[in-house]
Formats: structure tokens, C-alpha cells, sequence
């Protein structure tokens, strides 16, 4: 038999004895002020709720798959309602001073001829006042800001069971362990999702693009600046923000549905080699770097889309429940809030997380959905030509129209771009919950 089915079984036996021994006052004190709550994935939402809710009383653990704190990644934005998050958790003048500071980007063709520079903001989709950010520099800074909270490096969760008075855990390394609350803050492919819900293919959609990041060499010598390229079905850029000796390198692309093992990478570099085989600019040469790139990270691009983000004592943050997908934007910004939510209706509930989990939904439904179609306008300028009006409009008019207005196309989607996100980002009103 398993050894944590074992534990699991012993920990079981045992609770009745404790709970025979609580009184009735000191089993509401736990129930007000100590739930433990358990937050797989310490990503933006874990670390957010996990520093929300010890704000509000409660007692978080979390775990994380990855040995130490993941610190790497992409730049991401921080807009809207998010922003208001980050003042009301006294976290936002550290995420300031931690800014990418990017000073522009430039477009160029594929002979490598600058066509338009724009602002790093209109690039970005942002307005004045949004902040980008690198997605590791936030969550150290989310994680510094934890003091003592419980963190379960290198495990992950691999049995849920609940009961009325509780959810028993079991952990593929450490000892099985009972939570009142368990919340999965996985991301897109969470394991907590698959344990509670069922499987992932029934809640993830996905969009038809694949979108590889990786970590190069700063070879093209860009100094707090973005090269980005673009043709139909096609997207590279390449940036180097504040402070980083390199820089890192993104492709987006469109294509029938590729089969791939998510562990594979060189099966994962095959296919983005494949895909941009043909292209001009520096892309060879951006190609040649992935092979020493040292966090090749490949996937699609998908959504996921829930009917219900809580199964009992068990509830989803963050990508895991309502993943609106890079093409967004606004990632970062949902988790945010949505951590916020979450944490902020469980106080407001003392603790009562039928109560939480339904607030939770009927306050974040609506901002999550609108946030999610954020998606339909690069989906289109990436997709499949022959169906999408966007990219046969940007292929074919790139084509006849001088390069002037080449620039002023690019401006006008920019443009709408920003307003269209600036919009979903700032479509919630924050309760002011207590203690925050
Ligand atoms: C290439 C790329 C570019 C992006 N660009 C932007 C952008 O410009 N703007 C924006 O707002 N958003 C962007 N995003 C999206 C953004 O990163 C996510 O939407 C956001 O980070 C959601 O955070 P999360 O904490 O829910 O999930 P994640 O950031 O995915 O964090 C999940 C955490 O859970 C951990 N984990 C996974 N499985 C387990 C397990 N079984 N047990 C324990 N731990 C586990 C992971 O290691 C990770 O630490 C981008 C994403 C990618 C991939």
C-alpha cells in the first residue's frame, strides 16, 4: 500500500479524538480566526492570496512543484483594478521601483528595416500609470513580503479528500496533512483542477496559437528596448528590460493543432524551429540561441472556462480557474484580483467558504469573462488567414499601402488595443474588505 495512503488513513482515525477534546467555543475561535488554508502554486496568485489572507487572519501554506521560488520568466503588466490591489496589500512602491523601464520598441520588416517606433506603453497595451514588470521581480517581491508563512517547496499535491469538517491532503514528498481550505493556484494545466474537478480537457480551450519564451544572449545589443516583428500568422520580439545582461526572445504563431510532451523540449524546439524556418529578420540567428537557452518554456496559447470555481472546501485562483491566456495581457492582473476577491470574501464570510465561494464568483465572473475576450483581436491577427478578417486585412493592406501608412496601421491597433484592455482592466469595483 502507499505510504501516504497509509498516513492518510492514520490521520483520519485520529481526528475524531482531537475533535472530541476541542469545546464548542475554542472549535468557532478556530473556525473564525486560524483556517488553514493550503495554496498550490506559488505563482502571482498563490503568493498574492497566500499574503491576502494572512492580512485577514488566516493561517496559508503553501506548496510549490518547483525546488526554489520561480524568478525568471517574461514581462508582465500590472493594470487597472490590479493596481488598486497592489496599494491596498502596501506591496505597490516595490513593484514601482521594479519596473522594467522600458524605453520604446521598434517594428521592423523582413530585411530588418525599422518601420515604426512607438512608446514602450502603446507597445505594452498600457496607459500612464500601469506598470510592466518582470514576472520573477514580482514574486520575489510578493514572496519577501510572506514573513512566516509556510512554504512547501519542491512538493505537490497528489490525493484531495473532503469531509464535512475538512480536506485531507496528501503530498508526493512531504506527510499528509488536514486543511480547512485547499485553493488551487497551479496555473493553466493545475493538478489541483484535475484532482477536484476532473479533467483538464473539458475546461481548457484552446486558441489555435503556440507561444515559446526563452532567455538569449543580448546579441542585437538592446538596451531597455523591444524589436518586435510580425507577419501573418507570425510574432517575434525581443527586449531587454532594466538591469538584465540579456535579453529574452519571444515567438507566437498559429498552426493546425500540434501534438507535443509537455516535458519534451527538444520535441517542443522541433516544432518552433518548424514554424519559423522561413522567416527573414534575425530570426535564425534567434533560433541558433534556443539551443543553449537555459528556460525554454513552450505551450499553447488557451483559455480555460469553468462553470463553477469551487467544489466544496476546494476553490481556483488565478490561471487555474479562469486563465484568459498571454494573448490578453491581462494574466497578471486577473490573478491579482481575483486573489483579492477571494481572500477578501472569506474574511468578510469569517471563514464560511460556502458563503466566500459563491460572493467570490458572482463579484469575479463578470471581470474574468470580459477580460478573457480581450483575446479575439490577436487571435484574429495571428489566425488562420482564410478565416480571420484582421490578419487577411494586415496582410493584404501591408502589402499595397506605402510605408507610411504601414506605421499609422500599426498605430491605429495599438491604439485600439489600449483602449479596448484599459477598459476590462478597470471593469470591477473593489469592495473595501476588512483589514485590507
Ligand atoms: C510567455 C508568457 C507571456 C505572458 N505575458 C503576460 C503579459 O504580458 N501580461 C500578463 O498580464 N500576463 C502574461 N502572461 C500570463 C501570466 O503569466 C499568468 O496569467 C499569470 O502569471 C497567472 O498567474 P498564476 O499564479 O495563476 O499562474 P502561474 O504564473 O502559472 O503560476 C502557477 C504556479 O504554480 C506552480 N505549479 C504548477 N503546478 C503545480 C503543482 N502541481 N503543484 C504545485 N505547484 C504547481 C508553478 O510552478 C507556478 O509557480 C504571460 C504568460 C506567459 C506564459
Amino acid at each position: 500500500m502507499n505510504i501516504n495512503y497509509l498516513r492518510m488513513i492514520l490521520v483520519f482515525l485520529s481526528l475524531p479524538l482531537f475533535g472530541r477534546a476541542e469545546t464548542q467555543q475554542s472549535r468557532e475561535e478556530v473556525k473564525m480566526t486560524n483556517k488553514r488554508v493550503l495554496i498550490s502554486g506559488a505563482g502571482v496568485a498563490g503568493l498574492s492570496l497566500a499574503h491576502l489572507l494572512k492580512q485577514q487572519g488566516f493561517t496559508p501554506t503553501l506548496v510549490e512543484r518547483s525546488p526554489i521560488l520561480g524568478t525568471g520568466g517574461y514581462k508582465i503588466d500590472i493594470r487597472g483594478a490590479a493596481l488598486e490591489v497592489l496599494k491596498r496589500m502596501g506591496t505597490y512602491s516595490l513593484v514601482y521601483e521594479g519596473q522594467t523601464d522600458m524605453r520604446g520598441a521598434t517594428f521592423v520588416d523582413s530585411s530588418g528595416k525599422n518601420s515604426s517606433d512607438v512608446s514602450a506603453d502603446l507597445c505594452g497595451g498600457r496607459v500612464e500609470g500601469d506598470m510592466e514588470i518582470m514576472r520573477g521581480s514580482l514574486c520575489e517581491i510578493l514572496f519577501r513580503q510572506l514573513e512566516d508563512v509556510e512554504c512547501l517547496f519542491g512538493d505537490c499535491i497528489t490525493e484531495i479528500s473532503q469531509t464535512e469538517e475538512g480536506v485531507y491532503v496528501a503530498f508526493e514528498k512531504n506527510a499528509p496533512r488536514e486543511f480547512d481550505l485547499v485553493v488551487g493556484a497551479d496555473g493553466l494545466h493545475s493538478t489541483v483542477r484535475k484532482l477536484a474537478f476532473g479533467e483538464e480537457s473539458q475546461f481548457l480551450q484552446e486558441l489555435g496559437l503556440y507561444i515559446s519564451v526563452y532567455t538569449i544572449p543580448n546579441i542585437l545589443n538592446l538596451d531597455q528596448w523591444e524589436i518586435e516583428y510580425f507577419e501573418p500568422h507570425k510574432f517575434v520580439n525581443v527586449y531587454s528590460s532594466r538591469g538584465d545582461l540579456n535579453a529574452k526572445a519571444g515567438f507566437a504563431f498559429s498552426s493546425k493543432p500540434l501534438r507535443f510532451d509537455p516535458r519534451n523540449t527538444n520535441e517542443q524546439k522541433k516544432l518552433l524551429e518548424e514554424a519559423f524556418k522561413h522567416v527573414g529578420w534575425e530570426v535564425p540567428r534567434l533560433l541558433a540561441e534556443m539551443k543553449e537557452a537555459p528556460d525554454f518554456y513552450f505551450d499553447y496559447a488557451a483559455q480555460i472556462h469553468m462553470p463553477h470555481w469551487s467544489e466544496g472546501r476546494v476553490v481556483l485562483v488565478g490561471d487555474a480557474g479562469y486563465a484568459p491566456s498571454p494573448l490578453s495581457g491581462q494574466g497578471t492582473s486577473l490573478a491579482i484580483v481575483g486573489a483579492y476577491v477571494l481572500a477578501g470574501e472569506l474574511a468578510e464570510a469569517q471563514g464560511d467558504h460556502r458563503v466566500a465561494f459563491a460572493e467570490y464568483e458572482k463579484v469575479l465572473r463578470k471581470f474574468a469573462k470580459r477580460n478573457q475576450d480581450l483575446v479575439g483581436m490577436n487571435v484574429s491577427l495571428l489566425g488562420d488567414k482564410d478565416s480571420s478578417w484582421a490578419a487577411w486585412l494586415s496582410h493584404h493592406v501591408q502589402q499595397l499601402l506605402p510605408e507610411s501608412w504601414n506605421q499609422s496601421l500599426i498605430q491605429f491597433f495599438k491604439s485600439w488595443g489600449v483602449k479596448r484592455i484599459y477598459e476590462a482592466a478597470n471593469d470591477i469595483t473593489l469592495k473595501n474588505y476588512s483589514n485590507s
